[in-house]
Order: structure tokens, then C-alpha cells, then sequence
């Protein structure tokens, strides 16, 4: 029975399996999320694989407050007044991403997908709340169910997905539809995503009327001046499946047969281990992309993880 009621007992229970960098299933006012310890990349990396997720979308980052939320994005005027009026609640606000490169705290960049921006939400349930001040970290959770099944908005439904998650069960989500999301990466925001937040009540705290710049409408994003970046795109040009490395290439390698580099070479798994791979993808090529001018990618078995870690790797091919 993987199912538990949310008792104080439970919840500090399930806070320390979050610690050694397991994922829990937890009630939010809006679905049922799958969060993990959000700093941890190897803990982020196990999301994706059981949700068998085919890509790596970035992942909403749950925070206790406010003061957490600004410990890791920088918040404009604008952006503050929108949380101030709406957190707790289910918006979820994209800010740019603060550097804490001294500290520990830093969240994953698997977490934003190689994002130099978040996207953070206060929730509201207190269940939610109370996992969070007893985890003491932020929590990057997508919502707890396979890749295409329907969003849960009850314990059972993420038992029927996974059904040796533990879970804690905070009965029925009041809302039962996503968080709005709003860009708050340049002057004027943007909504992203239309969600149980009515845009109205956020544009009454605003003043003016929000543009619609829906997140996966490639062509409005590719037209709007100023647009918002959604997928990271390296500077390096990068060469798939290389099994030689040439003058001027780092090497982005894989497994231990690695062919002789003179320039950087960073390996996502020696041993092959496709989880530590994906827990190492972003952190790799922003490091290989500031210190060499192209990166020759060694090839990736295409099972598991691997097909998202390909899926990023052609994309960032085909972007130069
Ligand atoms: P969910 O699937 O409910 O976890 O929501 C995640 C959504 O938030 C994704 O579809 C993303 O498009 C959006 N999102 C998360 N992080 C960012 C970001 N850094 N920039 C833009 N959109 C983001
Ligand atoms: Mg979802």
C-alpha cells in the first residue's frame, strides 16, 4: 500500500524519502504532483524516466514562499506584485534564474531544462505546504501521472500510474486544472499558459490586459519580438554520434570507450548509466559551450532516458 494519509507523522516521512533523492506524489490545489528534491539533478533525472516522459520539458519548481521563490529567480516589480497578490495559489511565474554558483542551493538545470529562467509556484494546499517546510527544499514536480494520461486529481488516480510511489493523500484537489503560467522574463508579461487562475483577477492586480503567447505555438513564439526562450540552444555547433573527435571539438562523451580528445572532454556516464547521463546533460554542454567552439556528441542508445537526451541533443543540432 503506497498510499498514506496526510498525517504530520507521514508527511516528515516522506520529506526525509525526498532527502536521500527519491520522488513522493503529493496533493497541490491544482493536480496531484511528482516532486522531487529540485537541486538534485540524479533525483530530476528519475522523474522524467518514470513518467516516460519523451522530452525534456522544463518543470515547475514548488517553493514555500515568496522569500524561498527569491532565493533562486529574480523577481521585477511586476513579477513581485503578482506574487504578492496571488501566492499562495495556482500561478506559476517564469523569472530569470539567479546564479548562486558559491552555493549548494542552486536548482538542477535539468529542472528548467537548460533554461537560464524558472518557473516557480507557491501552492496553496496545506499539505503541500507542510511537505515543504519539512523537506527544506524547493520541489521540482510535473504533475504525477505517465506521460498522455490524464492529470490526477486524487490519490487513487496516482496509484493507477504508479503504484509503488509512496503518496501522500490530501483527498480531492479543489481546482483539479493546471496553474497559470505567466513569463515575467522581459518588461511586459506574458501569459504562457491558461490555467485555474482566471488571467482577469491577475490583470485587475496589473492594470492592463495580458498577451496570450501560447507555449507551444513555435510560429507565434518565432514572430513575437523579444520572445520568450523555450528551448535551450548551445552557441557551439554540435556534431551527433561521433565515434572520432577532431582539432577544434570538445567531446561530449558516453560510456567508457571514449576516443582520443585534446581539447575538453566531459562524460555524461562512464558507465552507462543513461539516469546520470540525463542528470549531467545540461550542466556538460553549457560547460562545453562556453569553452570550445564545437562539441562532437558521442552517440546515445536510444532506450529509456536515452530518447530524451537525443530528442535535446538533435534539436540543439539543428538550432545552429
Ligand atoms: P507542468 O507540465 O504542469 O509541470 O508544467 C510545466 C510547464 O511549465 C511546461 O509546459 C513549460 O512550458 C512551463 N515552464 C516551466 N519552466 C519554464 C521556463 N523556464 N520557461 C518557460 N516555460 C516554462
Ligand atoms: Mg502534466
Amino acid at each position: 500500500m503506497s498510499v498514506f494519509p496526510a498525517s504530520a507523522e507521514n508527511i516528515y516521512k516522506l520529506a526525509t524519502v525526498i532527502s536521500i533523492g527519491k520522488p513522493v506524489a503529493f496533493p497541490t490545489e491544482t493536480v496531484y504532483g511528482l516532486g522531487v528534491d529540485a537541486r538534485n539533478d540524479e533525483a530530476v533525472a528519475k522523474i522524467f524516466e518514470i513518467k516516460c516522459r519523451p522530452q525534456f520539458n522544463p518543470l515547475i519548481v514548488h517553493v514555500r514562499d515568496l522569500a524561498q521563490a527569491e532565493t533562486l529567480g529574480i523577481f521585477s516589480p511586476i513579477a513581485k506584485s503578482l506574487a504578492l497578490m496571488h501566492w499562495p495559489g495556482a500561478l506559476t511565474l517564469v523569472v530569470p534564474r539567479r546564479s548562486n554558483n558559491a552555493s549548494h542551493n542552486e536548482v538542477s538545470l535539468l529542472a528548467s531544462a537548460g533554461l537560464p529562467s524558472l518557473a516557480l509556484r507557491v501552492p496553496a494546499h496545506p499539505v503541500a505546504q507542510e511537505l515543504l517546510t519539512a523537506a527544506q527544499c524547493p520541489l521540482a514536480a510535473p504533475s504525477a501521472n505517465k506521460s498522455g494520461q490524464l492529470s490526477p486529481t486524487q490519490a487513487s488516480h496516482v496509484a493507477k500510474d504508479f503504484p509503488n510511489l509512496p503518496i501522500l493523500d490530501g483527498g480531492a484537489c479543489a481546482k483539479g486544472l493546471e496553474s497559470t503560467i505567466i513569463g515575467c522574463l522581459q518588461e511586459e508579461p506574458v501569459l504562457l499558459r491558461r490555467g485555474s487562475l482566471d488571467p482577469s483577477e491577475l490583470e485587475k492586480t496589473l492594470g492592463f490586459k495580458l498577451n496570450f503567447l501560447p507555449e507551444d505555438d513555435s510560429q507565434t513564439a518565432q514572430l513575437a519580438p523579444g520572445r520568450l526562450v523555450r528551448h535551450y540552444a548551445p552557441q557551439a555547433g554540435l556534431r551527433l554520434n561521433a565515434v572520432t573527435v577532431e582539432q577544434d571539438e570538445g567531446l561530449l562523451a558516453f560510456g567508457k570507450d571514449v576516443p582520443p580528445c585534446e581539447n575538453l572532454c566531459l562524460n555524461l556516464s562512464s558507465s552507462g548509466n543513461l539516469i546520470e547521463a540525463a542528470a549531467n546533460l545540461f550542466t556538460h554542454l553549457h560547460e562545453l559551450d562556453t569553452k570550445t567552439p564545437r562539441i562532437a556528441v558521442m552517440p546515445i542508445p536510444n532506450e529509456g532516458l536515452g530518447a530524451a537526451i537525443n530528442d535535446r541533443l538533435e534539436r540543439a543540432a539543428a538550432s545552429k
